[in-house]
């Protein structure tokens, strides 16, 4: 029998999340991400005035039909708006709590690069500065999931 996954520490979704920023390098997913989450940003508000015309549309006498397609507007904007803000919100946690990690301890400069040899279990990113060469981790404590 396959039990659920953990959700800390190592769950799948933070070993995705490391995998990602071994992959593309810190710099170029944190951009990303910030990209992405600001995307959803104006999803949400795009869903928003969805929301409104709908309400609008309510106010409109017609037929019984009309009503429940126009409710049914308000519902789906409502519905997407509310997804689009959890992406925004998640994107934008994930971003903050790895850019405050980013910083290097030794020289205080921002991003970094991943070593090579990586811990087994998946908990945290092994990483190096460009700069100075310091050795830390990051993503340790970090909820994927939001
Ligand atoms: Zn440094």
């Amino acid at each position: 029998m396959r039990s659920a996954p953990a959700r800390h520490p190592g769950s799948s979704s933070r070993v995705a999340l490391l995998r990602a920023i071994a992959r593309l390098g810190f710099r170029r997913w944190y951009e990303r991400r910030l990209i992405e989450a600001h995307a959803w940003l104006a999803a949400c508000f795009l869903s928003m005035v969805i929301v409104a015309a709908g309400v609008e549309l309510l106010r409109l006498r017609g037929s019984a039909a009309e009503l429940i397609l126009d409710a049914s507007l308000v519902a789906a904007g409502a519905l997407l708006a509310w997804f689009a803000w959890r992406r925004y919100a998640t994107g934008m946690y994930l971003a903050a709590m790895l850019g405050e990690q980013a910083v290097c301890p030794g020289c205080e400069r921002f991003g970094f690069r991943c070593d090579p040899l990586q811990p087994p279990d998946g908990r945290a990113l092994a990483v190096h500065c460009a700069r100075c060469g310091r050795h830390w981790q990051v993503g340790d404590g970090v909820d994927a999931d939001g």
